[in-house]
């Protein structure tokens, strides 16, 4: 099932003013977050701040209610040296050790972290900004510039062919794996013009019938991936050998053939997992 939040997280910008205490803290050096780590699971801290473990934050937000707990994100120095008991973990590293609600705020709260980091000073006149209390925002007092939380939006097809799938792998991909067509949305176009371009771009093929699937946030570092199935048109795979090196048409009901797919975490297994299930089933 792709993610849902839970219906107890409720976002919010301002802290109220009689916190009850304790909270629960996302902390950051670059992007590790910093957790109490056991085998086969992960605590974050439950304080009042992070001085309290001896911690000096650069920066503080406040991202809500999850539960019944406050929530807020600290970014700390990238040199900063983890207190006794405590470890710097990658937030992929995190995925199954981590509850799953606090696991997807960790990935809100890594988004937010490094969005408050680099929209310190205005991009147009390099004045410092001032967050706005009334939603997640900057504005530059100079020339009122207003910034917000990067988001950039991508898009992926499965692409199918009677019994076939389609998969391609980047030459980034770890050795063997073969995943679902992705490319980043341009300026103007529709989630169905960038599948339609991407496919063809990378793998010389014309698609049809473009149907939603899921979508998820991705902080690595600022996507939202939606996911689409697709039904096959015309052309023969012709790969661009830069983003793609290979592409090849997988028999879904013959799984032994199937390559190595991504990981679990991943919204393009479960495309790829859920196209096997209707395939199977039919
Ligand atoms: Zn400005």
């Amino acid at each position: 099932m792709p993610f849902q939040w839970p219906a107890a997280y409720a976002p919010a910008i301002q802290p109220p003013v009689d916190l009850p205490e304790p909270s629960l803290w996302f902390v950051f050096r670059g992007a590790e977050l910093l957790v109490a780590a056991a085998p086969g699971a992960a605590t974050l801290p439950h304080c009042n701040h992070p001085n309290t473990l001896g911690m000096m934050p650069q920066r503080i937000q406040y991202l809500g209610v999850l539960g019944e707990q406050h929530c807020f994100s600290a970014e700390l120095a990238v040199d900063a040296v983890a207190p006794r008991g405590w470890i710097w973990q990658g937030l992929r590293a995190l995925f199954g050790a981590l509850d799953e609600a606090q696991f997807a705020l960790a990935g809100r709260a890594l988004q937010i972290v490094e969005w408050d980091r680099t929209h310190q000073y205005c991009g147009a006149c390099g004045r410092a900004t001032v967050a706005r209390t009334s939603e997640r925002s900057r504005e530059c007092p100079g020339c009122g510039l207003v910034a917000y939380p990067r988001l950039a939006p991508a898009v992926m097809g499965l692409v199918r062919r009677e019994k076939d799938l389609l998969l391609a792998r980047a030459p980034r991909f770890p050795k063997d794996m073969y995943s679902a067509l992705a490319g980043f949305v341009e300026p103007g176009e529709t989630l169905e013009q960038c599948l339609e371009r991407e496919v063809y771009e990378e793998v010389g093929i014309k698609i049809r019938n473009v149907r939603y699937f899921a979508s998820q946030p991705w902080p690595f570092p600022h996507s939202l991936m939606i996911a689409f199935f697709a039904d096959y048109c015309s052309g023969e795979i012709r790969v661009d050998g830069t983003e793609i090196e290979d592409a090849k048409w997988f028999d879904a009901k013959n799984l032994e053939n199937l390559p190595r797919l991504p990981a679990r975490i991943s919204i393009a297994r479960r495309l790829i997992d859920a196209a096997k299930g209707e395939m199977l089933a039919s």
